[in-house]
C-alpha cells in the first residue's frame, strides 16, 4: 500500500436494519475510496451487547452486498477485540489519565439536578466529577468490594499532556481547532466492557490505517475528542469528511424509530439495487 492510498470505512452498529440514511453514508465512503483507487473497509461496532444483535450484523453484510458495495479485507468486529482496547486503556491508566467512576445514571442525574445548572456536552450533561474526587483508599476499597465501575478520562490531566492547540482536518473546511473539554470527563470504558464508542472507534481507525473518516455530521463534535485520544496515544490523525444527514420530505432526519424505509423492505417491495442507489443519490441532492 503506497503512503498516498486513501482508506475509508463504514462502521455501522448492528442495532437494526440499514435504512436509506445508512446506504447514503456507506455509498459515500465506498465512492470516496473507489474513486481514489483506495481501500474501503467495513467494521461492525457492536460493543453494546444490550442493543446489538448477530442477525442485524448478518443483515448489514447482505444488504450492502445487495446494494453492490464491496469491501476490502475481513470485516472487523469490535466485540472480538477487547484485549486491544484494554491495552489502550492501560496505557492511559499508567499515566494517571483515567479514574474509576462508580456512579449510576440515576446518581449522575441527581447530582446534575442538584447543581441547578448543567453544562451540556455533545454526549449530554457533563459529568459533575464526583468520582474524580475520591481518595485512592476509597477507590481501592470500592473496587475490592466488587462495585462495578466505568473508566473516565480526566480531561484536565489529558489536556495538560498534549500540545495546547490540537486541530483536525475537515475536508472542504481546513483545519479545525479542537475543543475536547466540551465533553467533560468522558467514559472510555463502560461498566460492562473495556471500551466505549469514543475509544474503540479511534483505536480502530488508527489500527486499520483509515486515512479519511467519512460519517454523518451528527458525529462531527465527537472528532474533537477523538483527536485528543489520537494525540494522547500517539495515533495518526486521519482527515475527516462529515456529510449532511438524509432527511425526509418534512426535513426530519431519517431514523429507524420514525420508520425510515429499510433496504430490506425496499428490496422485498421489488426495488432493484440501482433504483435504491438512485433514491439515495436523489435524496442526497442538496445535502453537502
Ligand atoms: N458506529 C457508529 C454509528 O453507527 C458510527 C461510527 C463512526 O462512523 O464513527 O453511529
Amino acid at each position: 500500500m503506497s503512503p498516498a492510498t486513501v482508506v475509508t470505512r463504514f462502521a455501522p452498529s448492528p442495532t437494526g436494519l440499514l435504512h436509506l440514511g445508512h446506504a447514503y453514508s456507506a455509498l459515500w465512503a465506498w465512492q470516496a475510496a473507489r474513486e481514489a483507487g483506495g481501500r474501503f473497509l467495513l467494521r461492525l461496532e457492536d460493543i453494546d451487547a444490550t442493543r446489538c444483535r448477530p442477525e442485524y450484523a448478518t443483515a448489514i453484510l447482505e444488504d450492502l452486498a445487495w446494494l453492490g458495495l464491496d469491501w476490502d479485507g475481513p470485516v472487523r468486529v469490535q466485540s472480538e477485540h477487547w484485549a486491544e482496547y484494554r491495552a489502550a486503556l492501560d496505557r492511559l491508566a499508567m499515566r494517571g489519565l483515567l479514574y474509576p467512576c462508580f456512579c449510576t445514571r440515576a446518581e449522575i442525574q441527581r447530582e446534575v439536578a442538584m447543581a441547578g445548572h448543567a453544562p451540556h456536552g455533545p454526549d449530554g450533561p457533563l459529568y459533575p466529577g464526583t468520582c474524580r474526587r475520591l481518595s485512592a483508599e476509597v477507590r481501592a476499597a470500592r473496587q475490592a468490594a466488587g462495585e462495578p465501575f466505568a473508566l473516565r478520562l480526566d480531561m484536565a490531566a489529558a489536556l495538560a499532556a498534549v500540545p495546547p492547540a490540537l486541530f483536525f482536518e475537515e475536508r472542504g473546511e481546513g483545519q479545525i481547532r479542537c475543543d475536547p473539554a466540551q465533553f467533560g470527563d468522558p467514559v472510555l470504558a463502560r461498566k460492562e466492557v473495556p471500551g466505549s464508542y469514543h475509544l474503540c472507534v479511534t483505536h480502530d481507525d488508527a489500527l486499520q490505517g483509515v486515512t479519511l473518516v467519512t460519517r454523518g455530521e451528527d458525529l462531527k463534535p465527537a472528532t474533537h475528542l477523538h483527536r485528543l485520544l489520537q494525540a494522547l496515544l500517539g495515533w495518526p490523525a486521519p482527515a475527516y469528511a462529515h456529510h449532511a444527514l438524509l432527511r425526509d420530505a418534512s426535513g426530519r432526519r431519517l431514523a429507524k424509530r420514525d420508520g425510515a424505509p429499510t433496504l430490506r423492505a425496499l428490496r422485498e417491495a421489488g426495488r432493484s439495487p440501482e433504483e435504491v442507489r438512485a433514491m439515495v443519490s436523489q435524496a442526497g441532492t442538496g445535502v453537502s
